[in-house]
């Protein structure tokens, strides 16, 4: 069988063929790590795979699936070029670092993600002006003028403010700006940023994409291939590459992801629900709350609203009473895992949240025992004199 037509088909029949070379008779069907740090080479440099650096099969084939999820039909008629890197982090510092030169200003969220203020702050070392303005109400608009790339990140993490991407897009593009947006929250199954006038999409595919909390790894989609080129090149030059276990491992992982997609993000709508229905939780968001502030634009924009739920308790004390009383979800960072997870985001200081502040993860556990247990913990957490 060859010849798959991904742009034609649905989520789940995509997310378990993506990437997968032609059947070739007694090969199998996802091959398996190639670990090389060279390749054969001889006479003239010619072919793809010459040294590790560079290139590697097992690469090859996690970036076509990941080019089929992000715009299964192509941009333009063109397909697209995807990228994998070391983690997210290094798929976001090739985009900004790769584009931006001493002189150019950015924008970018002022409640993005928590490493991006690092960022920040060696982009104004180099001599680039960064602006920020907040995710929600699209706010970022106002700060365009003159910028040479408008950074996005929706929904936000871990406020999970959202913001119109066309409408963004169409903006800046109209001042001579490019636009990148991190799509990690979403996932390609959830937005596809590119088909919304993105020039790249990048992401962590440590959290949902892959989604068992067993590796780090990011990559850049651009349907441009001046700009994949020179993304390409500052890869080649930090050396900020995965390595073909971890790439390997990510390509299987995909297979599942839509049922694992749809599973966490249906227990993730349950549970901003019943946490609705708590007088001492206050703040709940989840874009696909129908009363959220962000689900018209969410709505309009997204296909899924994402696993991660934001809500706050009345104190640092009360926050961890409840987590210590959970029982089947983890505290622990990160998101996107078949595993709940939750924390408390003021422990890292640099998100600005407020004490009691909790950072849900919905696994892919049963609804009804996912719900039961938060609802007990939530009850324990009410009793002081009851705590752990
Ligand atoms: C986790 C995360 C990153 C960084 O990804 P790593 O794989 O941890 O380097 C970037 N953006 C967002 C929105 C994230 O949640």
């Amino acid at each position: 069988m060859t010849g798959a037509t991904p742009g034609r088909h649905g989520d789940g029949t995509r997310a378990v063929r993506a990437g997968l070379p032609p059947a070739v008779k007694n090969e199998p069907t996802l091959p398996g790590p190639v670990f090389a740090a060279h390749f054969h080479l001889a006479g003239d440099v010619s072919g793809p795979y010459a040294y590790g650096r560079d290139e590697n099969p097992t690469w090859t084939h996690l970036e076509r699936a990941v080019a089929e999820l992000e715009a299964p039909g192509g941009i333009d008629g063109r397909p697209v070029e995807a990228l994998v890197f070391a983690s997210g982090m290094a798929a976001v510092s090739a985009v900004l670092f790769s584009q931006l030169r001493a002189g150019d200003a950015v924008v970018l969220p002022s409640d993005g993600y928590q490493a991006l203020p690092l960022v920040r702050d060696r982009l104004t070392e180099y001599g680039v002006e960064v602006r920020t303005a907040p995710t929600g109400g699209d706010a970022q608009l106002d700060v365009l003028e003159g910028a040479r790339l408008l950074w996005l990140e929706t929904p936000s993490n871990p406020g999970l403010d959202v913001c119109d991407i066309r409408r963004l897009a169409d903006a800046a593009h109209a001042r001579g700006a490019l636009v990148a947006v991190d799509n990690t929250l979403a996932t390609p199954l959830g937005q596809r940023p590119l088909e919304l006038g993105a020039d790249f999409s990048v992401a962590s595919a440590t959290k949902q994409l892959t989604g068992h909390g067993d590796l780090l790894l990011g990559y850049v989609t651009c349907a441009d291939a001046g700009r994949a080129a020179s993304v390409r090149r500052w890869r080649k030059i930090v050396g900020a590459i995965p390595g073909p276990m971890e790439t390997w491992l990510a390509h299987r992982s995909l297979a599942t992801l839509q049922l694992r997609a749809d599973r966490q993000d249906a227990n993730a709508l349950a549970l901003a629900g019943a946490l609705l229905a708590r007088p001492e939780v206050s703040g709940v968001r989840y874009p696909g709350l129908p009363d959220d502030p962000a689900h018209a634009v969410a709505a309009r924009q997204m296909r899924r609203f994402g696993c991660v739920v934001s809500f706050e308790l009345p104190s640092r004390e009360h926050a961890e009473r409840f987590l210590a009383a959970l029982t089947l979800v983890d505290d622990a960072t990160s998101f996107g895992g078949v595993r709940s997870t939750a924390e408390r985001r003021a422990r890292w200081g640099g998100d600005p949240v407020a004490d009691g502040f909790i950072r849900f993860s919905a696994g892919a556990e049963d609804p009804e025992d996912l719900i039961t247990d938060v609802l007990h913990a939530l009850d324990t957490a009410a009793r002081p004199s009851a705590s752990t």
